[in-house]
């Protein structure tokens, strides 16, 4: 390839980077990834770097699995596109539905097919709308979400999302969402016990479909564990209570399990792992390990039933359903079973991944170190014992410490003042060692330099 200062000139200047200030980028020129095999990245100067986003959360089974390849080929021969809509089917789609409807928790059985995880939450936001109508009830439009959750990045999604700088720009939320306050203790919770507060937090959506009058709410959607947020982990008292209040009023609970889906929990779902019985749940991501795009919405039996029953959902992607990703995503479930990948993250990853990042809790910078599955946390801060924040604005300490990780060839992300990671399912003991060593020695650093 064109040498690395030639091509990070060509990206500046044609390439639009989602999330990303431009002109910051155009100085400091991109860092190029070239090829990557288990949890390491290689840069295109050679650099070997320990992944532990697993990309953007999704490369669940680990990079280089040629299987999946193959199982793409395979179908880009055989049948490289096709549709599902007007009475058509094709073998992917079918094999796929009835595998996910297997491994989805209680009686949610039957998916709509998605290119990706906003629009599986623009297709859960029109569904939902057009099931309470089926049933008779079409002034049920509003949708609760939480402040700093994440839902996708169109009109829909975003506006489901309540990342307040995504809503300044471009005027969101569309009408009929509501939000209420999201349950993270360590920035939120005051004199509170974190149980106490989780009930507080949960609390707010039986204010808020009052406030509304439930004949007029739909649904309310969540991720079971934040995380583009900064990995809020809520606490113990938080789900149970929201699952009360939706059964209370009847109102639809949608999981957003595009992180927490496939493993990331240490269960197949997040919903399983929080005790949660939702009747939708949003998937993408690890449902092919960010092989290749895919999305999809995963209803229950009665959901499935109400609109079957009624006029035709008006509703679909050129690319629902499209073979090849579904072919991908069952070689991708195939192997995180079959090789006991989920089972293993779950019962011996997880516990030694855990025990290594709270160690980090030592540190003068960090406060509290979260983890649940194979996804953490660790709030920076300048005093532990208060629980007090770096001086605004929010996310300039975490930033230096992303800028140190990755000069380590660690990558760790920040959100705000919160350093978070997700590697790959099937990182070794031993590279979860050097990412507590590489994150520690990246803390230090930090500290030094805020220090100075
Ligand atoms: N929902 C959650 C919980 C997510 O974390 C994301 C992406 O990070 C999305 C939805 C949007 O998915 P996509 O980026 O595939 O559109």
């Amino acid at each position: 390839h064109l040498p690395t200062g030639e091509l990070q000139a060509l990206d500046a200047a044609h390439h639009m980077h989602p999330f990303t200030e431009g002109a910051a980028l155009a100085k400091k020129g991109a860092r190029i990834i070239t090829s990557a095999k288990g949890v390491w990245l290689t840069d295109s100067e050679g650099e070997e770097i320990l992944d532990a986003m697993a990309g953007l959360w999704c490369v669940n089974i680990g990079y280089g699995r040629d299987e999946l390849v193959d199982a793409a080929a395979r179908q880009m021969k055989q049948l490289p596109f096709y549709n599902t809509f007007f009475q058509t089917s094709h073998v992917p789609a079918i094999m796929l539905a009835k595998r996910l409807a297997e491994l989805a928790p209680g009686a949610l059985n039957h998916v709509f097919f998605n290119g990706s995880g906003s629009d599986s939450n623009d297709t859960n936001l029109r569904l939902v709308r057009h099931y309470w109508a089926a049933k008779g009830q079409p002034e049920r439009k509003v949708v609760i979400s939480r402040w700093n959750g994440y839902h996708g990045s169109t009109m829909g999604a975003a506006s489901l999302g309540g990342m307040k700088g995504m809503h300044a720009q471009g005027g969101l939320p569309i009408p009929d969402i509501a939000h209420i306050d999201q349950p993270d203790w360590w920035s939120e919770g005051g004199d509170m016990t974190p149980d106490e507060f989780g009930l507080e937090r949960a609390r707010q959506l039986e204010s808020k479909i009052e406030e509304i009058g439930a004949d007029k709410v739909a649904a309310f959607i969540a991720e079971p564990v934040q995380g583009a947020g900064g990995v809020i982990v809520p606490p113990e008292s938080y789900w149970p209570e929201i699952q009360r209040i939706t059964q209370k009023y009847g109102i639809l609970l949608i999981a957003d399990e595009v992180i927490t889906g496939f493993g990331r929990t240490g269960n197949w779902f997040g919903s399983q792992t929080m005790s949660i019985t939702p009747d939708i749940m949003t998937c993408a991501k690890g449902i092919t390990s960010g092989y290749i795009p895919l999305g999809a919405s995963i209803v229950s039996t009665e959901i499935f039933d109400t609109l079957n029953a009624a006029e035709e959902f008006a509703h679909g992607y050129t690319y629902s359903g499209h073979p090849v990703a579904c072919a991908v995503a069952l070689e991708n479930l195939r192997i995180l079973e079959e090789e006991g990948i989920v089972e293993r993250a779950g019962k011996e990853t997880a516990p030694y991944l855990k025990e290594k990042w709270q160690s980090l809790a030592d540190h003068p910078l960090v406060g509290e170190a979260k983890i649940v599955g194979m996804m953490g946390s660790i709030a920076l801060t300048p005093n532990k014992a208060t629980r007090a924040k770096f001086a605004a604005p929010a996310g300039t300490v975490g930033y230096i410490c992303r800028e140190r990780c990755f000069a380590n060839n660690l990558v760790m992300r920040h959100v705000g003042d919160r350093m978070i990671i997700s590697p790959p399912l099937v990182i070794s003991k031993d590279e979860i060692d050097t990412l507590i060593a590489r994150a520690r020695l990246s803390l230090d650093e930090t500290y030094e330099k805020i220090k100075a």
